[in-house]
């Protein structure tokens, strides 16, 4: 039989898991019919029960369960302990107007933006800042690419954006319901590891419009954050900034707000915990690691991005942006730098892997199943 919503809400739901990609309403089979729909907090649950046809779409695609995951590894070339490293860089993006837009170095959109000019693709999935949180949105021009790039701050919409919501989750498995009719096919994807599996998981079961997505590009990822004004309060007052102030903010190690200043605050990521989404406390996915390339900042000085990649459309694209549009780290062959950088990440790797098993213990929950 089937496993349905139901077990969906027994196994992940009520484990706390539930990370509201929306994976599971959006590409229900009976969506149209009202089977699934979201809550007041965008969380999946029954519309009308009786309309769901048993169909076991859900269960698979949802990134908390394990089904597919043997056959992702498959098809992915994955390998033990945290997937296939064919090659790591340090870069940024040669393109001044990107690499400051960028988080890091830009390195992200400088490769997006030079797939799409030299047409490799037509657009990419990515997502914006808004007043309403982060966006995803089919971006088809290199300009809109360049928008959603970073973590800038638009301060013409007043601090509406800082300090009553600021969130780093972007929902953008859901997005690509909306965006299946208008999807034309050569598209890049750029998600945290919990969105990456979900794609690898509708790739493998060949749901539309999975199969127009060429190219996946991971972020690592240490949690996804959401503040409110009560919580931006509290930092300001320990940390003694002001939000006013911040034009960047990253995650490395640490969460850094970048003030216009030049000052940097450094806020230690366990500070934040309240703040994290509960169910990215039972993932052990740092690094992306079903990506044909994962990025962060991790490892690489300020301004510079860290990546791996890790198959061989990954790899192809790495080596044609090293050439065309990227700027690697000083001297390419500077192989202490790149050593360091794959080392932090593979210490991150661990150390949310251990998390993860010790959140899992603790929380009593006997089956291990991670966001892999
Ligand atoms: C929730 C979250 C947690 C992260 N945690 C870490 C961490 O702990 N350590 C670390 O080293 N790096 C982390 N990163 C990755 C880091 O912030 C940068 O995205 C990465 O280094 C690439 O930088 P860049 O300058 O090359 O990218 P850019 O050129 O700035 O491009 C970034 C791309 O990512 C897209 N994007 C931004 N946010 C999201 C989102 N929430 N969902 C989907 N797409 C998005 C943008 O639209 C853009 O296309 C995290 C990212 C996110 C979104
Ligand atoms: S119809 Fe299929 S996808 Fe929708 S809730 Fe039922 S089992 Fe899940
Ligand atoms: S994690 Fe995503 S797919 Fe799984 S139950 Fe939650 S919203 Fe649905
Ligand atoms: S910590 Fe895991 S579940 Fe949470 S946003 Fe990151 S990849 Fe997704």
């Amino acid at each position: 039989m089937n496993k349905t919503f139901f077990n969906l809400i027994q196994d992940v739901q009520k484990e706390g898991r539930c990370h509201h990609c929306g994976g599971c309403v959006t590409f229900c089979s009976a969506i149209n019919y009202g089977a699934l729909e979201l809550d007041d907090d965008g969380k999946p649950r029954f519309g009308t029960i009786e309309k769901c046809i048993e169909c076991g779409l859900c269960y698979p695609i949802c990134p908390e369960t394990n089904e597919l995951n043997q056959e992702i590894r498959e098809n992915m070339g994955w390998e033990a302990p945290f997937g296939k490293m064919i090659g790591v860089s340090v870069s940024r993006a040669r393109d001044e107007k990107i690499w400051e837009k960028g988080t890091d170095g830009g390195s992200v959109t400088a490769i997006l933006t030079h797939l799409l000019d030299t047409g490799r693709i037509n657009g990419a999935i990515v997502s914006k800042n808004t007043e309403q949180g982060r966006v995803p949105f089919l971006a088809t021009t290199s300009q809109e690419l360049v928008e959603s790039a970073g973590s800038c701050f638009n301060h013409s919409h007043g601090m509406t954006q800082l300090s009553e919501a600021y969130t780093t989750f972007s929902p953008s498995i859901k997005a690509l319901g909306k965006l299946r009719a208008e999807m034309p096919g050569r598209i890049a994807f750029v998600g945290t590891p919990c969105q990456i599996n979900a794609m690898r998981k509708m790739q493998a079961l060949g749901i539309v419009p999975s199969d127009s997505i060429d190219y996946c590009f991971g972020l690592f990822c240490s949690g996804n954050f959401s503040f409110d004004s009560k919580a931006f309060k509290l930092i300001e007052e320990k940390y003694q900034f002001e939000y006013a102030d911040v034009e960047k903010i990253n995650i490395k190690e640490t969460f850094i707000f970048s003030l216009a200043s030049g000052r940097q605050i450094e806020v230690p990521l366990d500070d934040l915990r309240d703040l994290k989404r509960g169910a990215c406390e039972f993932c052990r996915d740092f690094s992306a690691e079903y990506a044909d390339i994962s990025f962060g900042g991790l490892g690489a000085e300020q301004g510079w991005t860290t990546a791996i990649t890790r198959t061989p459309t990954g790899k192809a694209v790495m080596a044609l942006a090293m050439e065309k549009v990227l700027t690697p780290w000083q001297h390419r062959e500077d192989i202490k730098a790149i050593t360091h950088a794959e080392n932090k990440v593979i210490s991150a790797c661990k150390e949310k892997e251990q998390r993860a098993k010790q959140h899992a213990r603790t929380n009593e929950i006997g089956d291990v199943r991670f966001a892999l």
